[in-house]
């Protein structure tokens, strides 16, 4: 059975519009998901980078995010002859442990709470695939990187990239 390890923030949980929304309201702009084209947020306005750091060490931030669309159907279909690893660099916000995993437990509640893994580097991860937005998690991970489209990593290429999780889907059926 082939192993995927599949990252949360967007990927499984859309991270961006609610940080956008925060930083918004706090800053009185009107940012739009165009204007994060090909980068972070914290690249396009990076005089605000430690408030940007902070709503994401709220504990409650990562407990309310929406499911990205088609992520548990999906998931649940490949469940069924894959071995499925949530993998989150959950240490990178430690004060996020306890929302990660209720959100996890509430939206993917078929999954086996083993298969839950919040790590550091992802170099360690021994899967056939990885799922993530972040290409930087590919770099010493030794099975298939599949890029998940977000709209910072627009212009990222040398990874076989999916733009949904139809997509994913399309891709693991193949
Ligand atoms: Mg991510």
């Amino acid at each position: 059975m082939k192993r995927i390890a599949i990252d949360m923030d967007e990927v499984m949980a859309d991270l961006i519009p609610k940080h956008l929304q925060l930083y918004n309201e706090n800053f009185g702009e009107a940012l739009t998901l165009e204007d994060l084209h090909g980068r972070k947020l914290r690249e396009v306005r990076p005089h605000a980078v430690e408030e940007l750091r902070g709503y994401l060490s709220d504990p409650g931030f990562f407990r309310d995010l929406d499911v990205m669309e088609g992520a548990q159907d999906v998931i649940q279909e490949l469940h069924e002859d894959h071995e499925i690893f949530i993998t989150t660099a959950a240490m990178e916000f430690p004060t996020s442990f306890t929302a990660k995993y209720e959100w996890l437990k509430e939206h993917f509640s078929f999954l086996n709470d083993l298969n839950f893994v919040f790590c550091g580097d992802k170099g360690i991860i021994n899967a056939d695939y990885l799922i993530d937005d972040n290409a930087r998690h590919f770099k010493r991970f030794e099975g298939t990187g599949l890029l998940f489209t977000s709209p910072h990593n627009v212009h990222v290429t040398g990874y076989e990239r999916v733009d949904s999780w139809g997509d994913v889907r399309e891709y693991f059926l193949k």
